[in-house]
């Protein structure tokens, strides 16, 4: 790579206000990681939560830890600091379980709002779970949830009069390709519909703005872009104009008004805790809980603004430095309508980002044939990329990824 693209590179590190910020996370030295977008890296603070959590709280506290150690309160609490990074006023967040069965969750919620309506309307290629969760609620709801899956041009038009709810993933999985979210919750609005929103790619990647955008219901992950760490609960929002009647099928302990009054009827909950279903993950919530924290800090323009650069950036330079070798870009050109990814497809996609990783460049790989790079502004450096880019033409121009060693497929890609 030219020594001016270098010197270029170094000189955004140094100008970087967001620079400092690596140093809260431990990231092995000799690798860069682009994959912060589908597991997130541990903060430093988080190891310390954690440490804490096990040897005092759980350790020393034991059963008292859900009154001494503030357990019985986490749900809604780190709800109201990630509804902070989603444009979410506080009592509308709350975290718990899976992004999967949040999103059962909230479906289920939104369908029986609209009960004279059945069609729900997603994407076609939307991420698999979402299609999946949707069609086993439609098998067990029968006849009054029938699912319309769109191809992502026809979305809009989709949303009509017999619509009930539009779920769709408001920075796709792949291409990182961005919904305007504004113009189809106005949409929904117009005819009826309400709109439910997978943030998953979303949460502190991209600016989001729930209330302001009048959206209805939400979900995401707790473990991408909030570094919450491995299997990390999910959250769920929901617009506090539907709390007053909206019910969900898993009417757990948890979601009840008094779960200690220990009734046999179930009453729910006034609010957003009507949400939850069952006790708060504590270890996963605490090491959430820790790294949002971390992400709280930061200004959160600062935050998009370096992610989107470090994503334009990455672009130019594949463009300059690996044209003619095979890579076509499945996202959307302007960053301005793609999320904190990008995806390239290459024939051997698998085998080139196995030799990738092998080489400490980890982004992942997604079938058919895409190579997914994410850009997590606060631990990346701008030098990296530089890094990346030379890897990676180094493999294409060799072709060094057909070695049998690469082809070799692992449970998880
Ligand atoms: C990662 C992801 C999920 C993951 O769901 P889990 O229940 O955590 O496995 C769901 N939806 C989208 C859009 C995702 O990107």
């Amino acid at each position: 790579m030219a020594d001016g693209d270098i010197r270029h590179l170094q000189a955004l590190d140094d100008a970087d206000p967001l620079a400092a910020m690596r140093e809260r996370f431990l990231l092995p030295s000799d690798i860069v990681y682009m994959n912060g977008n589908s597991l997130g890296p541990l903060c430093r603070d988080t190891q310390t939560r954690i440490s804490r959590v096990i040897d005092t709280e759980w350790g020393q506290e034991l059963i008292r830890g859900w009154n001494t150690a503030g357990w019985y309160d986490m749900a809604v609490r780190i709800g109201d600091k990630i509804g902070r990074l989603i444009g979410a006023e506080p009592g509308q967040t709350v975290v718990s379980d899976s992004t999967s069965v949040n999103l059962f969750k909230v479906v289920a919620a939104a369908v029986a709002l609209r009960p004279e309506r059945s069609k729900i309307v997603t994407e076609a290629g939307n991420f698999p779970t979402d299609l999946y969760v949707l069609d086993g609620l439609s098998r067990y709801v029968g006849q009054d949830c029938k699912v319309d899956i769109c191809r992502r041009n026809d979305v809009f038009n989709a949303i009509d009069e017999q619509t009930a709810v539009v779920v769709l993933t408001h920075v796709h999985y792949m291409s990182g390709a961005i919904f305007p979210m504004a113009e189809i919750n106005l949409r929904a609005r117009e005819v009826g519909a309400l709109v439910v929103w997978d943030l998953s790619h979303s949460a502190a990647a991209v600016a989001t703005e729930l209330d302001a955008t009048g959206a209805d219901f939400a979900v995401g992950c707790g473990y991408k872009h909030l570094n919450g760490g491995p299997g990390a609960p999910a959250f769920t929002y929901a617009a506090a104009r539907h709390h007053p009647d909206m019910r969900q099928p898993l009417s757990g302990w948890f979601g009840h008004a008094k779960p200690f009054v220990f009734s046999d009827e179930f009453a729910p909950a006034d609010g957003i805790r009507r949400m939850l279903c069952g006790t708060t993950p504590v270890l996963g919530a605490s090491a959430l809980e820790a790294s949002v924290d971390v992400l709280l800090e930061v200004d959160a323009e600062e935050m998009y603004a370096k992610a989107k650069k470090l994503s334009r950036t990455f672009q130019e330079l594949i463009e300059q430095y690996c044209d003619g070798l095979g890579l076509r870009l499945l996202s959307p050109r302007d960053t301005q309508w793609r999320g904190a990814h990008i995806s390239y497809a290459h024939e051997q996609g698998y085998a080139v980002m196995q030799n990738l990783i092998a080489k400490g460049v980890i982004g992942d790989f997604r079938a058919p044939n895409g190579m997914r790079f994410g850009f997590s502004p606060l631990f990346m450096r701008y030098t990296d990329l530089h890094t990346a880019v030379q890897t990676i033409r180094e493999i294409l121009d060799s072709r060094s990824y057909l070695d049998p060693a690469y082809q070799q497929k692992h449970a998880v890609t």
